[in-house]
């Protein structure tokens, strides 16, 4: 599906509001807790979410000026601020996630058609359009709010959002080696393909399930997408 600038604008506000309700309601000792991203407390999570809303505004800045502004100054300092912001007190985590996700809403509200439209070098070496940054920020703060592992889960997040996370993954999984995979959402319809090495039949797997569990299955979170058949749900490789 094509997502437009009003659609992830849109996506960061609501999952923007659900990530930091859901911070609210963590006392210190939820918060020190783990997530479910391995060897990750939901202080980790929350620091890293909160530290990417600052590194994308500094994306923002490059498209508004011109001037060169990386996301991170380099991959240890990106490091050294999850490592670090998840030594502080839930409390200053939630109001640090609050403060940076509405500075970097600010400073898309002023950018204009040209800005948008100028490129800018992400975190992972790629060069985008400045209108990918609202999209890679709609994707951290959804996926991260299932990552909390505090009753958020993909059924959770928005129908169009999980359509466009798909795409997403699939074209950037669609070079990497692992099983052929045909995805067959049971409440959209809609069919993903996934290139790879056919099962020992010689046929693609069909995995299948609601939206959700198919983009949790892509993502490589916990999901409950099954196959046609009885064979199991093949393993996907790490998708970022
Ligand atoms: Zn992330």
């Amino acid at each position: 599906m094509n997502r437009s600038l009003a659609d992830t604008r849109r996506w960061i506000r609501e999952g923007t509001e659900l990530l930091v309700h859901a911070t609210t309601r963590l006392d210190e000792a939820a918060y020190d807790a783990p997530s479910l991203l391995p060897g990750w407390s939901r202080k980790h999570v929350v620091a890293h979410v909160a530290a990417n809303a600052d590194a994308l505004a500094n994306l923002v800045h490059w498209a508004a000026t011109g001037t060169p502004t990386p996301m991170y100054a380099s991959p240890e300092e990106r490091a050294t601020g999850i490592r670090e912001g998840a030594r502080q007190p839930g409390t200053r985590l939630t109001e640090w996630l609050r403060l940076s996700s509405d500075a970097l809403e600010k400073a898309m509200d002023v950018l204009d058609e040209n800005r948008w439209a100028s490129r800018v070098l992400t975190a992972q070496g790629r060069t985008v359009a400045a209108t990918e940054i609202p999209w890679l920020r709609s994707r951290e703060v959804w996926v991260h709010a299932v990552d909390l592992g505090s009753g958020i889960d993909f059924t959770a997040l928005p129908a169009d959002f999980l359509a466009a996370l798909c795409d997403d993954i699939v074209t950037k999984r669609g070079g990497a080696p692992g099983p052929e995979v045909v995805l067959r959402p049971t409440d959209m319809p809609v069919r993903w393909y996934l290139p790879g090495a056919p099962d020992e039949d010689g046929a693609a797997v069909t995995v299948m399930g609601p939206l959700s569990e198919i983009a949790a299955y892509l993502a490589g979170r916990p999901h409950g997408a099954t196959t046609l058949g009885s064979a199991p749900v093949p393993d996907l490789s790490a998708w970022l």
